[in-house]
């Protein structure tokens, strides 16, 4: 009768909707055969990044770091260390003590940087790096001393020395004006001298990867690669003196700061990204900058879900078709809650509430395992990519070394790296399918890009030294 035919067309209807969902989340489903042409691709670009006639046009961009020596537990002193462009900035004091190979006392204090700060001249920003700097010497009650500086600055420089970088382009949350193309340390010095009121020795300027390989590195010699994925994602890398044709000299081997962020800035991830790619790229600090950086960090993954969601309801596919304001809202999906909604347990109970934040508040269970079946898509992918590319650079070593197996180990930082409770297994998962022929380890670091700042700046420090003997 009519009420069965009813029941027919709802039937219908939902197996339609449930099909054109699952049609727009397949467009963020990689396959195997998509992640092995990512590696090839990013491989490829390493080699251009690499060689002195592409190096210009590559996107990958392969920065010579100038570290080379790792620590051989001989450091010592106090160096002060500062951390700038991950989620918090921290100023540093780090004490080492010859042979023990651990640092015995680290203390640190954690400053927030205001957006406007963030966003406004380079001059403000430095004074407020400086007054931060001023704050922890009498917090520590060290007023006036000079104590040698690594800066721990995680942005792409390009560096022709240790203590210089000049800062390429700003990425994730930060754009003060000025900076770009400038001498990161010149820029600090200028403004301690502005301040008069102490001085500092810099030594050396270190990418947030390289900081945390030395840290892990500092335990475990086959420490050879540093990986973060927190707000940005990067890596660097032990790499052949011979490859690196940006640098003079053939023998023994410097860390490279991959800077594979950047990859896709000329085109190469355009047949997998999506539409909600797109939008996320348009709307950001630097569009068409960070491509793969933004398909898996922790600055963009919640608003690639906001942007799915939203495609959902104006296609009446989710909370039956009604928009909240708040959803309209850029940012407003904090990663954070990815990694909340997908701890199994109390999943639904903490979509609900998210969604409740959100001012979703009419949402049925139904719409809670979608949102919840988003997210999970999402961070799948960012972690198959991620796992790609460290398969293509884990890879490289191993060819580099003409060894058939390698084992190694990665340091790895960065907050959705360590909260999410499904990226690092899947990550992992990808990274051994598409690069068998490596065992790989993974070493979490606890505070990593900074302590490494402080190591690196000691081993500087014991090489100068032994110089002058
Ligand atoms: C920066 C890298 C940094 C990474 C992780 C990226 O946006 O370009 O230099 O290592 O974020 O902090
Ligand atoms: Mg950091």
């Amino acid at each position: 009768g009519k009420g069965a035919a009813m029941v027919t067309a709802v039937a219908y209807r939902l197996a339609a909707q449930h099909a054109e969902r699952q049609h727009i989340l397949d467009t963020l489903r990689l396959s195997r055969a998509q992640l092995l042409e990512v590696k090839e691709r990013i491989r490829k670009e390493m080699v251009r990044g690499l060689s002195r006639q592409t190096h210009k046009q590559a996107s990958v961009k392969m920065l010579p770091s100038y570290v080379r020596s790792t620590p051989d537990g001989t450091e010592h002193g106090d160096f002060l260390a500062l951390d700038l462009g991950g989620s918090s900035f921290r100023v540093l004091l780090v004490r080492l003590r010859s042979g023990k190979r651990q640092i015995v006392d680290m203390h640190h204090k954690i400053y927030s940087i205001p957006q406007e700060t963030m966003q406004g001249t380079g001059e403000e920003l430095f004074s407020h790096i400086v007054h931060c700097i001023g704050d922890f010497l009498e917090y520590m009650g060290m007023r006036g001393a000079s104590l040698p500086l690594g800066f721990t600055f995680s942005f792409p420089c390009h560096q022709s020395k240790l203590d210089q970088g000049i800062l390429l382009k700003w990425t994730k949350g930060f754009k003060a004006s000025g900076c770009e193309g400038q001498d990161v340390v010149t820029l600090l010095k200028d403004a301690v001298h502005r301040r008069r009121e102490f001085d500092l020795k810099f030594v050396a300027v270190v990418n947030d990867t390289v900081g945390t390989m030395m840290t892990c590195g500092y335990e475990d010699p086959k420490c050879e690669v540093g990986l973060i994925v927190g707000t940005g994602t990067n890596i660097c890398y032990m790499e052949e003196m011979q490859n690196i044709e940006l640098v003079e000299g053939d023998t023994g081997r410097m860390c490279v700061n991959v800077e594979w962020g950047a990859f896709g800035d000329n085109g190469e991830l355009d047949d997998f990204c999506t539409q909600f790619d797109h939008i996320v790229d348009d709307c950001s600090n630097n569009p068409g900058k960070q491509r793969y950086e933004k398909m898996i960090s922790g600055m963009y993954l919640g608003e690639i879900v906001r942007n799915v969601l939203m495609d959902f309801t104006a296609k009446g596919l989710l909370f039956r078709g009604k928009m909240s304001e708040r959803l309209k809202t850029r940012g407003i999906f904090e990663t954070k809650f990815l990694s909340q909604i997908e701890r199994d347990r109390l999943a639904m109970r903490q979509v609900r509430s998210i969604l409740q934040h959100l001012g979703l508040t009419g949402s049925t269970c139904d719409d809670s395992v979608l949102v919840k079946e988003v997210c999970t898509v999402v961070a799948r992918r960012a972690a198959q990519l991620c796992g790609a590319g460290l398969a293509a650079v884990v890879d490289k070593i191993r060819e580099n070394r003409n060894l058939n197996r390698l084992s190694i180990t990665v340091g790895v930082d960065g907050t959705l790296y360590k909260t999410h409770p499904h990226f690092s297994s899947i990550m992992q998962e990808t990274l051994q399918d598409l690069a068998p022929q490596c065992q790989v380890t993974f070493h979490k670091s606890e505070d990593g890009s900074g302590k490494g700042a402080a190591l690196i700046t000691a081993v500087a420090y014991r090489v100068q030294s032994e110089g002058q003997q």
